[in-house]
């Protein structure tokens, strides 16, 4: 081993020993005849100094440069009074250098890393490996192993087998595109990489081992949506025998413990609300409980009024009319109100109706809003009072199709929450169950709200009866309004899954031709199974406090899914081409 100490762990212990450093020249500074070497490795910076007396090493350390290989040996000294750095982990002391190694030398960084610099996440992402020199980037690396360690601990503990699934396989349907792999054996058949193991953790389980788990790499060829990677990592876990409340409390003790052990933050029990309550209450199946805002829904009280836009969804079943009320938002100029209708447009809302309450005991006389006039003026009292309106508040409505107003309002709630600071908690974990079975299409046809694996609350008669209102065994885990993981009970029963899949309205022989494989070892005894799975980057996202993805996954795809370090995806030759049996309809650009 070359070196004796990481320099981060130097410290006043070692006062007086002779240590042996390597890693990278952070910085160098000539002070008046002494030169100091910021030395930087995984775990920090240690300063060494560099007296004239050695000449020779002296004359060498006079020579390098930032990023620079070195290894040097040295005695831990304290710093002179005064000198000590406090912002530093090895800060009180310093080593006074003997001897200095240049191990290699380094041409002049693209950007330096010595000191604050705005660079563009192009040329970081180019410079990857320079990049995750920076300590903020090798620190939140750190975290990802530290978190992903206390989970594989915590499955290990509770009796989960680590079971890898291949990545050259069929279609899992999780509703992206798939990545796809062309076979040169098979000319003319194709691989898909896995949108997750899905189909193979369940098999595990019909293989009877019980309880299975996996850090695993999935694949979706989705559109540039914001902060996605076609390339993500999933904790997967499947157990048998257990039910919805089992899996839930045994994946939200993982989740504890592992907040606790690495963040040292307790987020207690959480709750569980079902779906229709989180789409009421919140206009989002993956609310932040953190906002204190709430949708509440106002349309009985406005089908007979003589304003279409209000009166049309307010009686149309598949309408809503719903209003949230901002404590203190009467202050809100024109303009800003102008922006917030702009956004709710991106999510499909036409308009954003507002009642600003100046003072509610002066009656209509004392509210501003351009709609009032159109609302008789006990259906307004009844509206103010369910929402809790008091003089200074500002109270906002979408009426429009339910899926419209349930997300434009939602997305509303969130923005305003943030601009307006008002979040009560810094963590705020939940469970969201008792999805819908099915979502219904534009064209009437009906698609799996979770996967079409997902086991109902109903008989196969029931649900055939009755898809568009039944309700499936599926469960999320949402912390502060992100999806932190998914999952349901399965379908174990052959009869069920022909069931669901008819309602999707696959054939029976695409049934046989895709998921022959499944149904036929739903006949050889399926045991009743369930799990789900975690998205861990955005776990670390989350607990770094990073702003995307790509900050913690070390060698990120760019927005448009390529690797700009690698030049990946890159053209292949026309000999692999002929191999593949496959010949392009257009010849790419050459650049
Ligand atoms: N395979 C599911 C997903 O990727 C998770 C699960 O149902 O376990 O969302």
């Amino acid at each position: 081993m070359m070196r004796t100490h990481y320099c981060g762990q130097l410290n006043e212990t070692l006062a007086d020993q002779e240590v042996t450093l390597c890693g990278w020249v952070h910085r160098r500074r000539d002070h008046g005849g002494v030169i100091f070497l910021d030395i930087r490795d995984r775990e920090g910076l240690a300063q060494v100094v560099f007296d004239p007396d050695r000449e020779e090493t002296f004359a060498l350390a006079d020579r390098v440069r930032s990023e620079y290989v070195v290894k040097v040996r040295g005695k831990v000294r304290p710093r002179p009074a005064g000198a000590v750095n406090p912002n530093m982990a090895s800060g009180a002391i310093e080593v006074l250098g003997y001897e200095l190694d240049v191990l290699n030398q380094a041409e002049t960084p693209p950007f330096p890393l010595d000191e604050y610099s705005d660079v563009g996440e192009e040329t970081r992402l180019r410079y990857r490996f320079i990049d995750l020199r920076r300590p903020e980037m090798a620190a939140k690396l750190k975290l990802r192993s530290r978190i992903t360690s206390s989970i594989r601990r915590y499955l290990d503990d509770n009796g989960f087998l680590d079971v890898e699934t291949p990545i050259l396989t069929r279609a899992t349907p999780e509703g992206a595109r798939d990545y796809l792999v062309p076979s040169r054996t098979h000319p003319g058949s194709f691989f898909a990489l896995p949108q997750s193991p899905q189909l193979f953790k369940q098999l595990l389980m019909v293989s009877g081992f019980d309880r299975y788990y996996q850090i695993a790499k999935c694949f979706r060829d989705e559109d540039l949506r914001a902060d996605r990677q076609p390339e993500f990592t999933q904790i997967d876990i499947e157990t048998s025998f257990l039910d919805e409340q089992d899996i839930m409390g045994l994946t939200e003790g993982m989740i504890r413990g592992l907040f606790k052990e690495v963040l040292d933050v307790d987020l207690g029990n959480f709750p569980h609300m079902t779906f229709e309550e989180a789409m009421r209450r919140y206009g989002s199946d993956k609310p932040d409980l953190r906002n204190p805002l709430e949708l509440v829904d106002v349309a009985d009280q406005l089908t007979e009024v003589d304003f279409k836009v209000f009166s049309g969804p307010a009686s149309d079943p598949k309408g809503r009319v719903a209003a949230l009320r901002v404590p203190g938002g009467a202050s809100l100029a024109r303009k800003q109100i102008d922006d917030y209708t702009k956004y709710v447009g991106i999510y499909g809302a036409k308009g954003l109706a507002y009642i600003k309450i100046n003072e509610r005991a002066k009656g209509v006389e004392g509210l501003q809003s351009p709609i009032v006039k159109f609302i008789p003026e006990d259906n307004l009292n009844i509206i103010l009072d369910r929402v809790g309106a008091v003089d200074g508040d500002i109270v906002f409505f979408g009426a429009d199709k339910a899926k419209v107003v349930s997300e434009a309002l939602g997305a509303l709630r969130i923005k305003l929450g943030h601009d307006l600071n008002l979040l009560t908690c810094e963590w705020a974990p939940l469970w969201v169950v008792d999805f819908p079975m099915f979502e219904e299409n534009d064209d009437g046809s009906l698609s799996a709200l979770h996967h079409p694996f997902t086991a109902p609350k109903c008989t196969p008669q029931e649900l055939q009866a009755n898809p568009g209102t039944a309700l499936s065994r599926a469960y999320d885990m949402v912390l502060n309004g992100t999806e932190l993981g998914g999952g349901s009970i399965r379908i174990h029963r052959k009869e069920m899954q022909q069931t669901v899949f008819d309602i999707l309205g696959i054939s029976a022989e695409e049934q046989q031709e895709k998921f022959g494989f499944l149904l036929d070892a739903l006949k050889y005894g399926a045991p009743p199974h369930g799990g789900l799975a975690f998205g861990l980057d955005r776990l670390v996202m989350l607990m770094t406090g990073a702003q995307s993805i790509r900050e913690v996954i070390a060698f990120p795809k760019t927005q448009s899914a390529a690797c700009v370090m690698t030049q990946a995806p890159g053209a292949v030759d026309a000999k692999a081409l002929r191999e593949l049996n496959i010949r392009l309809r257009e010849q790419p650009k050459v650049e």
